[in-house]
């Protein structure tokens, strides 16, 4: 039962297919944009929190919960970074038959009404550095067509804000949250190009922003997270203020930080197949799936058997599950756990009760090992670990083969037309340039290299005046 679409030449069709199929999302909800997530789905995402939760707890974070309800005036308290959401602000407008004198906005974002709060608990140096995560719903009524995970309308994310003494506090925070994410992008073996934003795509009333961009197999590019160093401009906007120990007074430095669901189509298009989703182990619901291999009357026997791995595997912290049903054949199980992604499929038959074995089978390979009981658990880690790690070297792959080099106009369009991916050219720094990218190419100026100068090597692409930088250009999602 592999999937009607084939990723290769179909991806937009095939990624629709794989969501729906392998039970990540139901999007037959009655609002566009704003859908279910399956068990399947959810499970990626819950680990992930255990994941991020775990490393932020660690590093001095506190889990606070903030309001979805934003007044007009919060919003508009930082102009610039009110504007670039305005178009995306759902309002509530009315109760019951009531008009509302004041609208209510829906958080786009808890900037301005974490930052409110801020004003009122920070006053003296010692209260800092003040470390916030939220776990949240965000709503972002885009009204372009709305794709699953992709482009939703409502989405989970967390949210990580910072307040500081110093710029320099700020800066070591910003790496902090980019260690944090490299981390949990190991796990889920996702590969990425870490950018400095430009300034016209720098979050509204951020200092600078650096995003992740993962390659996906279409050629384009999906931000998998960012994070900001908001300098002051918050703080102004908000008047965050503090005391330092020499009695003045400052405006505090703030950065935040997010990785949102969206997260979930990146690991679902980078290791699907035609055979469905490949969920990796660490964020997997089901690591290993357990089937029996039933055998004339020796049901009972096999069931036994069954359960007593399970058990071990479960005592061992792994995520087993066994699908004991025996009105379904073990082919049709086969091909619906690999639809699934369980990343590890175990087999056990009457003649490996016998031989006191069971049969592992990768998902991302199909190779099968066969295990003697008594190494079960350390095979079953072992063999999780290869998958994760198989997975993680073609990312890579995939990272380098998608950037490729141009120095002219005509160079870029032919890339574009061929593969699309990254590509590695020159910009002398106007935006006009970067809107004739997007206008007559679809693609964008995504930015600099973080913390590496990198020279020109030949004028602008656009207007062949001299370049000022060396500038990555994708199409995004
Ligand atoms: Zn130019």
């Amino acid at each position: 039962m592999p999937l009607e679409h084939d990723k290769k030449t179909e991806f937009a069709e095939w990624y629709s297919e794989v969501v729906k199929k392998a039970e990540i999302v139901d999007n037959r909800t009655p609002v566009k944009g704003a859908n279910v997530l399956l068990p399947n789905g959810y499970g990626i995402w819950e680990n992930i929190q255990k994941i991020l939760d775990r490393e932020l707890k660690a590093t001095g974070h506190n889990n606070y919960y903030f309001p979805m309800f934003i007044p007009e005036e919060l919003l508009n308290q930082e102009a610039e970074h009110f504007s670039g959401f305005a178009p995306e602000v759902a309002w509530i407008t009315h109760v019951g038959n009531r008009k509302l004198e004041r609208k209510v906005g829906l958080r786009p974002t808890s900037e301005a009404i974490m930052y409110s709060m801020f004003s009122l608990w920070i006053r003296a140096h010692t209260d800092l550095p003040l470390k916030v995560n939220q776990w949240c719903n965000i709503v972002r009524w885009d009204t372009k067509e709305t794709k699953v995970l992709l482009r939703d309308r409502e989405f989970l994310w967390h949210e990580g804000h910072t307040a500081h003494a110093t710029y320099e506090e700020a800066e070591e925070q910003v790496k902090e949250s980019m260690r944090i994410y490299e981390k949990l992008f190991d796990d889920l073996a996702l590969s990425y190009i870490i950018l400095k934003r430009p300034k016209h795509d720098t979050f509204p009333g951020a200092d600078y922003s650096v995003a992740y961009d993962a390659p996906l197999p279409d050629g384009r590019v999906l931000q998998i997270g960012t994070t900001h160093n908001l300098g002051q401009n918050f703080s102004k906007a908000f008047d965050v203020k503090f005391q330092k120990p020499d009695g003045d007074h400052d405006y505090v430095y703030q950065t935040s930080y997010g990785i949102s669901t969206r997260i979930i189509a990146a690991i679902l298009s980078f290791h699907g197949d035609n055979k469905g989703a490949l969920i990796p182990p660490k964020v997997a619901l089901t690591q290993v799936i357990i089937i029996p291999i039933y055998f004339k009357n020796k049901h009972e026997i096999v069931k036994e058997a069954a359960n007593k791995v399970l058990e071990t595997l479960k005592n061992a912290g792994i995520r087993a599950r066994a699908d004991l049903r025996d009105n379904y054949t073990s082919g049709w199980k086969f091909n619906q756990y690999e639809l699934l992604g369980v990343p590890l499929r175990l087999e056990i038959g009457p003649r490996d009760i016998e031989k006191n074995q069971v049969v592992l089978v990768r998902r991302d390979n199909g190779e099968k090992i066969t295990v003697p009981q008594d190494q079960l658990v350390k095979k079953v880690k072992d063999t999780l670990d290869a998958i994760e790690e198989t997975l993680r070297q073609k990312a890579w792959k995939r990272l380098e083969e998608s950037i490729s080099e141009a120095k002219t106009f005509e160079e870029i369009e032919k890339i574009y037309n061929e593969k699309r991916g990254i590509i590695r050219t020159n910009w002398c720094g106007n935006p006009e340039c970067a809107d004739v990218l997007k206008e007559k190419l679809s693609v964008e100026i995504r930015g600099t290299k973080l913390n590496e100068e990198e020279e020109p090597f030949h004028s602008c692409v656009v207007c062949g005046k001299e370049a000022k930088q060396v500038v990555y250009v994708a199409s995004a999602y």
